[in-house]
């Protein structure tokens, strides 16, 4: 009788929780659309990003307040009373929750409020002063965005150390600056050595091909197409073009990618769509047991990343997977393919190439760029480098870690989306997502080889290995604590290394 008693109560509580979702999920919604219309095709005139910016300033206001109600945090401290009947997966739910909203309790809903107004306004002011290569004109948002990322982190800190250290584990549980300082080391360690020994090698490429015409509508077909052989889902998703690629999970059911399209280079849509795709995939293939609940993403920034990776380099840059697609690239740009060998494809899209850009980075030398902004954040958040220094300081790091000096802004710190949508911390996941990418592979290929799948031309066993080891469970696990589970290991850099001294001595004939 009392089991039953209890039973029901459980079951009362989940009804509330529930209800108190829906609110959420309709909010995530309608806000997670506007934000994907505002990188895609909504227009940038001044009022309409103000009217955007007030709307999108209500929604979070109206989140604040739900989620921070003392209904809410009575009904979480219900569910913990009630922890042992909780299923596993809700069990997982109400700490997060609980950590979020002790978060929130400590934030001033006007703050709050005021700050996505400013985040939605300066998404724009980047835009813009990007185009116009005007950091000034940028400048006063990012001052205002560091004030208030401080002012939050200093209020709801909860690790110990720098506040840098709080927004990296905002990110990846139990990261800190001391693990990740020993991380990006090791990486400079071998990285820069090989990326000498490359500058030096004898080795031509041949590239001119790279930078022939191909129309905007042929390419967004073959991006679609691309989409659907790597195992995105396209009657379950979108693709559309933005400035700064991203994945937009609107609803469980309506994951949407976007694309870069550059008439003169085609591979930069290519590989923008491989790493959405891949972003995709992973979200796409949620169980149902965590899909549409707030453990209904990816486990963190990392662990997504390594998937996107895997998808745009693992896959898409092997030589099997080049000798696989490249005969129907040329059927498809027959003009365009004419005189150029499968092996010569394969080179050019693995050349390395010291360059300003993060995004269109090559596979080598990609985490130099994440150094740059890694040892920046740290010294932006801590306030030993003022906003107005920050072009120099750039510079200066791009020409010790990668030995080029950008010429405009637009080329050096106004590049990035991240800052000026107050991402703080998050830099470093893409630099974890490259190393945790090779150490899934490892473990992979334990049971399949990747080689004869890519040969196959079927990708959905790889598809399945990944929704089997770490997509299925969402955020139920925290992002090391998953690797650990699969790979029965550490974060251990080693791999990614040894991968990349092996592809690129082959490449470079070292
Ligand atoms: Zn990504």
């Amino acid at each position: 009788m009392a089991k039953k008693l209890a039973n029901t109560h459980v079951e009362s509580l989940l009804k509330a929780f529930e209800i108190h979702q829906q609110k959420n999920r309709a909010m995530s919604y309608v806000t997670n659309v506007a934000s994907f219309d505002a990188q895609t095709v909504a227009p940038k005139n001044k009022d309409a990003v103000n009217e955007r910016a007030e709307a999108m300033g209500y929604f979070a206001l109206e989140d604040f307040k739900h989620n921070n109600s003392e209904n809410y945090d009575k009904l979480l401290t219900d569910l913990e009373a009630a922890y042992d009947d909780l299923s596993p997966e809700m069990q997982r739910i109400v700490y997060l929750e609980r950590k979020n909203i002790e978060k929130l309790k400590k934030i001033d809903p006007k703050d709050y409020q005021d700050y996505a107004i400013l985040l939605s306004q300066a998404q724009v002011a980047w835009e813009n002063a990007k185009a116009a290569n005007d950091f000034a004109a940028y400048a006063p948002f990012l001052e205002r965005i560091l004030t208030y990322t401080r002012k939050f982190t200093q209020l709801t800190k909860t690790v110990n150390g720098p506040l840098y250290n709080q927004l990296l584990d905002d990110y990846e549980e139990g990261s800190t600056i001391e693990k990740l300082d020993q991380f990006f080391a090791s990486l400079k360690d071998r990285i820069v050595p090989l990326l000498k020994k490359i500058q030096q090698s004898k080795v031509n490429i041949r590239n001119d091909f790279m930078s022939r015409s191909f129309p905007k509508h042929e390419q967004l077909a073959y991006a679609k197409d691309l989409l659907t052989f790597l195992g995105y889902d396209l009657d379950r998703g979108a693709l559309s073009e933005s400035v700064h690629p991203f994945t937009s999970e609107i609803s469980p059911n309506d994951v949407r990618v976007t694309t870069r399209i550059y008439e003169n280079n085609f591979v930069s849509n290519i590989y923008s769509t491989a790493h959405e795709g891949g972003h995709g995939i992973y979200e796409q293939n949620l169980d149902k047991k965590v899909k549409g609940t707030l453990l209904g993403h990816g486990a963190a920034m990392s662990i997504h990343e390594s998937q996107s990776r895997f998808y745009e380099n693992v896959i898409s840059r092997s030589k099997t997977f080049t000798h696989v697609v490249f005969p129907d690239l040329k059927k498809k740009f027959p003009n365009q393919f004419k005189d150029v060998t499968e092996k010569e494809f394969y080179q050019a899209i693995n050349e390395v190439q010291t360059s300003f850009i993060r995004v269109e980075a090559d596979e080598l030398t990609y985490s130099l760029h994440i150094m740059v902004r890694y040892e920046l954040e740290k010294q932006l958040i801590a306030g030993t480098l003022k906003v107005n220094d920050l072009p120099q300081a750039w510079n200066q790091l791009y020409t010790e870690y990668l030995g080029i000096t950008p010429k405009t802004n637009a080329e050096g710190c106004l590049q990035d989306v991240h800052w000026s949508g107050g991402a703080f911390g998050y830099f470093p996941s893409y630099a974890l997502g490259n190393a945790i990418s090779i150490q899934l592979l490892k473990t992979m290929e334990k049971d399949l080889s990747l080689e004869e799948t890519i040969n196959r031309k079927n990708l959905t066993p790889i598809r399945e290995w990944f929704a089997e080891k770490i997509y299925r469970f969402g955020k139920f696990y925290p992002p090391f604590v998953l690797l650990k589970k699969v790979t029965k290991e550490d974060l251990n850099p080693t791999y990614y290394c040894d991968y990349l001294e092996t592809k690129f001595s082959e490449i470079y004939d070292l």
